[in-house]
């Protein structure tokens, strides 16, 4: 499944969050929607994220549409980019070193139990396409708030593999949820980079049946309110 949301916050227009994941589905269903794969491809726009991912809540708690969902690609913001030193800043507790302070890279943040989620957005990548920085988070162990902000965490508590693709917010877009996200803000040539990968991941997946389950899986009941949160 390939899904965004589509709300958005009071006085903000919304352009990165998340109109910008909202067209990524949209070139998904059009690139994608008129050729036969192995696997079938659902599409999914939610709503109410913004006051706390209602929507996909509300999906994820339905059996009849999680039974047969091999794994979710949840975009919520994928369109802005800063290109100067120091622009780029990140959430306390990250599990990696942090490799770069310019913000031109595009973040892929999934479970470890399902890492050919993951897997898929570096082999799809060309090297004229954003930089994919992966972050395999262990459900188990302990998580950052900041990772948890999206549609992705109610699939993660479902067991459901799913990863969450973002330019990473308000740790490098100034105007997140402000009035000034507009489509002037956007840097459309990491959009359209950013959604040629999100495309060719996900075709990339469509084309390989089987489960894209690895031996770490495990559902994470009580993720949500054990790591509270403010939704992105
Ligand atoms: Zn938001």
């Amino acid at each position: 499944m390939v899904a965004a949301h589509y709300d958005t916050v009071e006085r903000s227009p919304g352009a990165d969050d998340n109109a910008t994941g909202v067209a990524a589905v949209l070139e998904t269903a059009r690139l994608l929607g008129q050729f036969p794969t192995p696997r079938t491809l659902k599409l999914a726009l939610f709503d109410l994220e913004e006051v706390g991912l209602v929507g996909s809540l509300a999906y994820a708690a339905d059996d009849s549409l999680t039974a047969n969902l091999a794994g979710a690609i949840i975009m919520d913001m994928i369109g802005f980019a800063c290109h100067t030193e120091g622009c780029q800043q990140y959430p306390a507790g990250l599990p990696i070193s942090p490799p770069t302070d310019r913000g031109d890279f595009l973040a892929v943040i999934g479970d470890r139990g399902h890492m050919s989620l993951i897997d898929a957005f570096h082999q799809a990548a060309p090297s004229e396409l954003p930089q994919v920085l992966s972050l395999p988070i262990p459900l188990l162990g302990p998580l950052t708030p900041d990772l948890l902000r999206s549609d992705h965490a109610p699939f993660w508590q479902k067991g459901v593999g799913a990863v969450m693709v973002t330019d990473t917010a308000n740790f490098r877009n100034p105007n997140y949820h402000q009035a000034t996200d507009t489509l002037e803000s956007l840097d459309r040539p990491f959009l359209t980079g950013a959604t040629q990968l999100v495309v060719n991941a996900t075709a990339a997946l469509l084309s390989t049946p089987g489960s894209l389950t690895n031996d770490a899986a495990a559902p994470a009941p009580n993720l949500l309110e054990e790591t509270p949160t403010t939704p992105l």
